[in-house]
């Protein structure tokens, strides 16, 4: 790994793990997919190995990113999906030629048509948000608590009332910050 790029934020869900290679939206946002090589590197640890990446399918790919995340916030707060989010998404997923397959081990793979069709890895991503966004899913969109982030994040936990997009970076912050407050009132 590069020491010049921030690492990646991987989560247990491909749709929201994409959404969060850009972090801290609403603060000092931090771009972790900055060039085409590093969506390469993305895609790897997905299981969506492509060999090259375009700028313009680094700019599509960030298109996909930004339309999941409007379209999941919005999900998650119950409000109307914007329609050219949902566009976007679509039409990646329709662009999208990936086929899935299982190894001999049980295992579900990914076989892109070509090795440098970043669509068919965005066609992936797509279905997964459009499952997520559609309640295909047992889990439940919601926003994470911190302000600077807002990310739309997965919640599978049982009762349903994760508040955090990360437990390691936004919850551990969170409960850092709650700790020093208490610490300065008893002093
Ligand atoms: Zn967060």
């Amino acid at each position: 790994m590069r020491a010049e790029f921030p690492e990646f934020r991987l989560g247990s869900v491909l749709a929201t793990s994409f959404t969060a290679t850009l972090t801290e939206r609403r603060g000092d946002a931090v771009e972790r997919i900055p060039t085409p090589r590093r969506l390469v590197d993305w895609l790897a640890v997905e299981g969506l190995a492509v060999d090259s990446c375009t700028n313009s399918q680094l700019d599509r790919a960030r298109e996909l990113r930004e339309a999941i995340h409007a379209a999941a916030t919005a999900a998650a707060l119950q409000d109307p999906l914007p329609a050219a989010a949902v566009r976007v998404i679509n039409d990646c997923s329709v662009e999208g030629r990936a086929a899935a397959v299982l190894t001999p081990e049980g295992k579900r793979q990914w076989r892109l048509s070509s090795a440098s069709r970043v669509e068919d890895a965005l066609g992936v991503i797509a279905a997964d948000a459009i499952d997520l966004i559609a309640g295909e899913r047992d889990g439940k969109l919601a926003l994470c608590a911190s302000p600077s982030c807002r990310a739309a994040f997965f919640d599978t936990s049982q009762s349903r009332t994760r508040k955090w997009c990360d437990m390691n970076t936004c919850g551990n912050r969170q409960k850092k910050a709650r700790f020093t407050a208490s610490r300065r009132k008893g002093a």
